[in-house]
C-alpha cells in the first residue's frame, strides 16, 4: 500500500478516542537519531554499572536482546543490581506484539474499547497485533500490504491528513 493509502474497508465506524504511539521511528523520526542514542547511554550505563569495556557490553546487550526481547529483562534475570518495580516487570514480560501488551495498554489507557484507539508503529508485526487486538492501525514511515495495516503514513504529522477529524476536537482548539 503506497504512503498515505487507506483501506477503507477494513476501518471500523467507531469513534476515536484514543491515540497509542510507539516511541521510536515511530512518535520520534529514525532521522532524529533516538534510537541509536538510547542504545548508545544503555552502553554506557551498563559499561559503568558492570564495570566492563563497552565492546564486552555490546555483545552482552545483544544476547539480552535476543534472549529476553529487551535488555533490561536480561539486566534483571542475571544481575541484581538492576531492579524495577513490580509493575514494570509485569510490562517486561509482555513487549510487542504479545497479545498481552496490548491488553495492558488498553488498561493503562483506561479503556476496553479497542475499536476506538488507533495504534501507530513503525513495524508491521506489532501492528498485526494491535489489529488482532481489535486496533486502528498505521504504519509510519513505510509501506505494506499486510491485512493488518489500515493505514501507511511517512511522518506522524501525516495522521492529520487520515484523521482530520482529530484537529477539530473541542479540547485542542484554540
Ligand atoms: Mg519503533
Amino acid at each position: 500500500m503506497a504512503p498515505g493509502n487507506i483501506r477503507e474497508e477494513t476501518i471500523p465506524n467507531h469513534q476515536i478516542h484514543t491515540l497509542l504511539f510507539d516511541l521510536d521511528n515511530t512518535l520520534y523520526p529514525k532521522s532524529c537519531g533516538l534510537a541509536a542514542q538510547v542504545t548508545r547511554r544503555i552502553t554506557q550505563y551498563m559499561s559503568s554499572k558492570l564495570n566492563l569495556p563497552e565492546e564486552e557490553v555490546d555483545k552482552i546487550r545483544g544476547h539480552y536482546y535476543k534472549t529476553y526481547g529487551l535488555t533490561l529483562k536480561g539486566l534483571m534475570m542475571n544481575y541484581q543490581c538492576f531492579d524495577a518495580t513490580l509493575e514494570y516487570l509485569e510490562m517486561l514480560d509482555y513487549s510487542k506484539p504479545h497479545p498481552q501488551s496490548y491488553q495492558m495498554a488498553l488498561k493503562k489507557a483506561g479503556t476496553d474499547d479497542a475499536n476506538g484507539v488507533v495504534f501507530f508503529d513503525d513495524v508491521v508485526e506489532n501492528l498485526e497485533g494491535a489489529k488482532k487486538a481489535g486496533m486502528i492501525t498505521v504504519l509510519v514511515g513505510g509501506t505494506s500490504d499486510s491485512p493488518a495495516v489500515d493505514y501507511c503514513i511517512q511522518e506522524i504529522h501525516d495522521l492529520v491528513k487520515i484523521f482530520p477529524q482529530l484537529i477539530s476536537l473541542p479540547q485542542i482548539q484554540s
